[in-house]
């Protein structure tokens, strides 16, 4: 049994819900009101789509209130991993358009004038191993060659930084840190104030095209007819969309973070920071928390297939043991909080933006480890889609259709 309590430390602020009222027909359903639907409900009003309802179903479940706050540039792979599996220019093209994404939640953040504890301090990332200290070298070398930036920390510096059993480190300065139920909710009440309909309590079961429109068939019944859907609900999209059944495109899996009572001293690194191939992942909150996740990887199964959140025993201790073992903290760690969450690991390694099978429904779904950004810019690019605006070249990669 976990030691602790259940409850994101995020969720001390509460998720913004939407009313229980019947959504009215008509219009562009977005099911799902996370990072991806909230954002998708926020660029498809900027591209001038005036009629626009959202959905969603238990909230506070969602994997955008239950992450670690990054907003890191590149995606879950590292640049050697990404140019052996897509090749040189794939993996240019998809680490520019992570900046992109990156860039366009600061210019969100900035725009809205949200007060989100957004931060662009970079991010580090932290070897365990000679293996993985020889990787970091190969991506730094592919990184700069490629254009971006990239520096090695060596051992000296981590120790110093409070890092200990480590071999050496990679530090990009773009990547950022937010808090996710301020920003995802600070665009939640924007839309509203701008006239979109928030629907909560809506457990979404089947969404068809019929005769030039869009059903969505609710749990509780009830059928609505709307002119086009987008499919926001990432890990989820299988229970809903026969789509993403039919196709395998994601498969959920269950992630996990605790959290400490406040540091007596501040730990130098305040900034994210992974270890072990981004297998574990950290940061200190804004009352000197530290904050640490991962170690799935260390279990039986590594957490696929899973769409309950209770978090696993096997994992806190693991995370504890991590912590004690890498962090050169002078105090007994206090863990207060403990939760899970689900992300969507995708068939194939990015995510979805764009039209399904049909034409009227279409997806932004498929995020894993780095979807803050991810789910925020691609909702951008599904709105460009939506709208016929010309998009990238980078935005085949992510075509639902051409799996
Ligand atoms: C432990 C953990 C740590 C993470 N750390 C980071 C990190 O530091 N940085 C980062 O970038 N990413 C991180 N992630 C990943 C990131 O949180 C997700 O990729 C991102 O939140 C996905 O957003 P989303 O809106 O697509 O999906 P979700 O946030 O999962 O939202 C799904 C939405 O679908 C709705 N829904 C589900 N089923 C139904 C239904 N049947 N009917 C109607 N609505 C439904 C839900 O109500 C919800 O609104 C982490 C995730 C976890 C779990």
């Amino acid at each position: 049994m976990p030691s602790i309590p259940s409850h994101p430390y995020w969720l001390d602020v509460p998720a913004r819900e939407g009313s229980k009222t019947l959504p009215k027909p008509g219009g562009i359903c977005v099911i799902g009101s996370g990072l991806a639907g909230a954002s998708a409900a926020y660029f498809l009003q900027q591209e001038g789509f005036d009629q626009i309802s959202i959905l969603d179903f238990e909230p506070e479940k969602a994997a955008t209130f239950r992450n670690c706050g990054h907003i890191l540039h590149g995606t879950v792979e590292s640049m050697q991993a990404l140019q052996s599996l897509h090749g040189a220019e794939t993996a240019r093209d998809i680490w520019n358009f992570s900046i992109e994404i990156c860039d366009e939640v600061k210019k969100t953040v900035s725009d809205l004038d949200l007060r989100c504890d957004y931060q662009q301090n970079g991010y580090l990332v932290v070897a365990v191993d000679d293996h993985e200290v020889h990787e970091i070298h190969e991506s730094i070398r592919l990184l700069r060659d490629a254009g971006f930036e990239s520096e090695f920390v060596d051992i000296d510096k981590l120790t110093s930084l409070g890092f200990k059993n480590v071999t050496g480190g990679r530090y990009e300065p773009g990547s950022a840190q937010a808090h996710p139920v301020k920003f995802r909710n600070g665009l939640i009440q924007t839309c509203q104030d701008r006239g979109v309909r928030y629907h909560s309590g809506c457990e979404v079961i089947s969404v068809e095209e019929a005769e030039g429109q869009v059903q969505v068939t609710l749990k509780d019944g009830n059928t609505i007819i709307f002119d086009a859907a987008v499919i926001a609900t990432n890990a989820y999209s299988p229970l809903l969309s026969r789509f993403f059944s039919e196709h395998k495109l994601v498969e959920p899996f269950r992630g996990q973070i605790l959290t400490t009572k406040p540091l007596k001293h501040d730990f130098p690194v305040r900034y994210p920071h992974s270890f072990d191939h981004g297998y574990e992942y950290a940061l200190v909150t804004e009352d000197n928390r530290l904050m640490l996740g991962g170690w799935r990887n260390h279990t039986p199964g590594g957490e696929l297939g899973t769409y309950d959140i209770a978090p696993n025993s096997l994992v806190e201790d693991g995370l504890k043991n991590f912590a004690k073992h890498h962090y050169k903290i002078d105090e007994t760690l206090e863990w207060e909080y403990s939760w899970a969450g689900i992300m969507a690991s995708s068939k194939t390694g990015f995510p979805f933006i764009g039209p399904t099978s049909s034409p009227l429904i279409y997806t932004v779904a498929g995020f894993t480890g780095h979807g803050f950004s991810w789910a925020h810019g691609s909702a951008k690019l599904l709105a460009k889609i939506m709208a016929g605006k010309p998009i990238p070249t980078v935005a085949k990669h992510f075509n639902p259709r051409l799996i």
